[in-house]
């Protein structure tokens, strides 16, 4: 095989690199083959990826930065040509339409309206395992200051719940969940995102 028919087969995935669970985003992306993992800072970062992800961290201060740094119609734009974005707990709440306070300005790329910190405080972080029809069974999840999902509008895939709260949502190239897959070893729903990017 050709050297530029090996890198056409590579998906450049990029995670938002502002606050929170940076890191762990990368070493998951990297344990993936023929994905190039990326930091994005600013819009011109954007330009070639075929996926993005928002991290878990604090939304009010994510959402400030990415405000700051001109991000807020890019990744608008992004999210609209179709190409994949993965919004993890605090990125979750960052993809939303509204909350139930309206405290959070937020991206609106799922229609979705979320209660922030739905499970508590730090001290109600917790783990389990989640069954998640069209990835697997027993998927671990870290949920950390978790928000879940209030509401959601028509056309939106409801995919797992804890406590009859809906955790896990995806609508068309948006895909959402209010824990750290990143914070496990299992990278069974990185795997499922990217393939879909
Ligand atoms: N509770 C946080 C928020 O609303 C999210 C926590 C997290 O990302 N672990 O920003």
């Amino acid at each position: 095989m050709t050297q530029s028919s090996t890198q056409s087969h590579i998906k450049h995935i990029g995670v938002l690199n502002f606050q929170g669970a940076v890191s762990e985003h990368i070493t998951m992306l990297n344990s993936i083959d023929n994905i190039q993992a990326t930091l994005v800072q600013k819009p011109e970062h954007l330009t070639k990826l075929n996926g993005l992800i928002i991290p878990g961290g604090e939304s009010t201060t994510i959402s400030r930065l990415i405000k700051q740094n001109g991000l807020v119609a890019p990744i608008k734009q992004f999210a609209k040509q179709g190409k994949g974005v993965l919004g993890t707990c605090a990125g979750l709440v960052l993809c939303g339409q509204t909350t139930t306070h309206n405290e959070v300005e937020l991206l609106g790329l799922i229609d979705i309206c979320i209660e922030r910190n739905g499970f508590g405080r730090q001290v109600n972080s917790f783990e389990t395992n989640l069954d998640i029809p069209p990835i697997g069974q027993q998927i671990p999840a870290v949920f950390i200051r978790a928000p879940y999902i209030a509401t959601a509008g028509k056309g939106i895939e409801q995919l797992a719940f804890v406590d009859q709260h809906c955790i896990m949502a995806q609508q068309n190239n948006i895909l959402v969940c209010a824990f750290h897959p990143e914070l496990t070893t299992d990278n069974r729903i990185m795997h499922y995102f990217v393939d879909r990017c």
